[in-house]
């Protein structure tokens, strides 16, 4: 959905549905209305329409900083942005605010096509206040949940109820002392989400049930773990994705033997540049008992190679900021960090390293670690050790 003010202060939003479909709705907006007023009512008649159309989960991406902070703001005495709260608590809506960088000019159907595109592989509707098209084409490029999820945590922290706010009211409904519930595991996850664990099946629904009776509006979901990932080394470039995983299974079937085609599915998620630069490495998401198989045999045949295959940590750690759980393209930084001191430059001009200084991880400096005498990418690092835990936890290994 895109919501868009212009000058005139008349606007318009349109929806892009997951099914790809576009809607476009006309705003009228009073003429003493200041920019500011203009931009929360464009969010304001966004969320009127998503409690029309019964839409529980959406995103709502605008330009509007303080627009957003006003919304964020659980007390805020501005009569557009409670009427949004009450809105949302009324009709338990869950919104994704999502700030992006103002537009540097719309490209009409271009834009609507590439927000389509990425709408259709998305739970949510996203709604586009004033998007930018370099935004857009960024959320088609990637999985646009994962996109606008990372978008929200970097930019709109806070949103409507902290994570705190939420886990309270989880204890409240769970009242584990009372009921005598078991919950083994309660951690606080982005966007907002509490993720709790539980010993059996059995107490997990009954916790479910609990909750969604007593919990207010708040929604609860099994955690769909994510399927593993492998690293190709050194592949030559010389095919497709699509003839490359063709190739993968016409001349490994000894290593896959007796998987069914499901098993056999898999997607390049990105490519590595590597110091040669006619080859990559590949990385490839694939089914638990595939990834089972790649590892053990260490090596595939690909076209004419015997490419090196190793498990891949699902962890990313911006190349940007150095930071974890986003990549460089949605880092929110603008200056490079350098991995072996932590200062505002890249290391091969650092002049620390030059000198033969010893490194100081940021990461764990940050953290308040007494160790921080590794370089930032360094895998003995134990902020990164602590990361990519959190990531495998949420991966399906078997
Ligand atoms: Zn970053
Ligand atoms: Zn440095
Ligand atoms: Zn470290």
């Amino acid at each position: 959905m895109v919501v868009d003010t212009t000058k005139r202060l008349g606007g318009a939003f349109v929806v892009y549905c997951p099914n790809g479909k576009i809607i476009t709705r006309k705003l009228k907006l009073h003429s003493s209305c200041s920019v500011f007023q203009a931009e929360l009512k464009a969010i304001e008649q966004a969320c009127v329409w998503l409690a029309d159309k019964h839409i529980p989960n959406a995103a709502i991406l605008t330009d509007s900083k303080s627009g957003l902070q006003e919304i964020g703001n659980p007390n805020s005495t501005n009569q557009i942005v409670t009427n949004i709260h009450r809105m949302l608590d009324n009709h338990s809506l869950s919104v994704n605010f999502i700030w992006v960088k103002a537009h540097t000019g719309i490209a009409g159907n271009e834009a609507a096509d590439l927000a389509a595109k990425a709408a259709a592989t998305s739970h949510n509707v996203p709604i586009l206040i004033k998007f930018p098209i370099s935004f857009v084409r960024k959320l088609a490029q990637q999985d646009s949940k994962v996109a606008s999820e990372q978008f929200y945590q970097d930019n709109m922290k806070g949103g409507l109820e902290t994570a705190d706010e939420v886990l309270a009211r989880v204890k409240k409904a769970v009242d584990a002392r009372g009921t005598g519930l078991k919950i083994n595991k309660v951690r606080k996850a982005k966007n907002q989400k509490i993720i709790l664990g539980c010993d059996t099946e059995d107490e997990r629904k009954k916790v479910q049930q609990r909750i969604e009776s007593r919990g207010d509006g708040l929604i609860v979901e099994p955690i769909k773990n994510k399927d593993p990932l492998v690293i190709l080394k050194d592949v030559i470039i010389d095919s497709e994705d699509e003839d490359t995983i063709k190739a993968l299974h016409a001349q490994n079937k000894d290593v896959f033997f007796g998987l069914n085609e499901k098993d056999m599915e898999m997607t390049v998620k990105y490519k590595k540049r590597t110091r040669n630069p006619r080859t990559v490495h590949i990385v490839l998401q694939v089914k638990p008992n595939v990834w089972q198989r790649m590892t053990e045999a260490g090596a595939l045949y690909l076209d004419l190679q015997r490419v090196r295959v190793e498990d891949q940590s699902p962890l990313i750690q911006c190349t940007r900021c150095l930071a974890f759980g986003h990549g460089r393209k949605f880092c929110t930084e603008s200056v490079d960090r350098c991995s072996h001191c932590g200062g505002p430059h890249l290391r091969e001009k650092c002049a620390d390293f030059s000198a033969g200084n010893e490194p100081q991880c940021c990461n764990c400096s940050h953290s308040g670690l007494r160790r921080t005498d590794h370089n930032a990418f360094s895998a003995d690092c134990p902020v990164r050790k602590k990361w990519d835990y959190l990531a495998r936890a949420n991966t399906a290994y078997a």
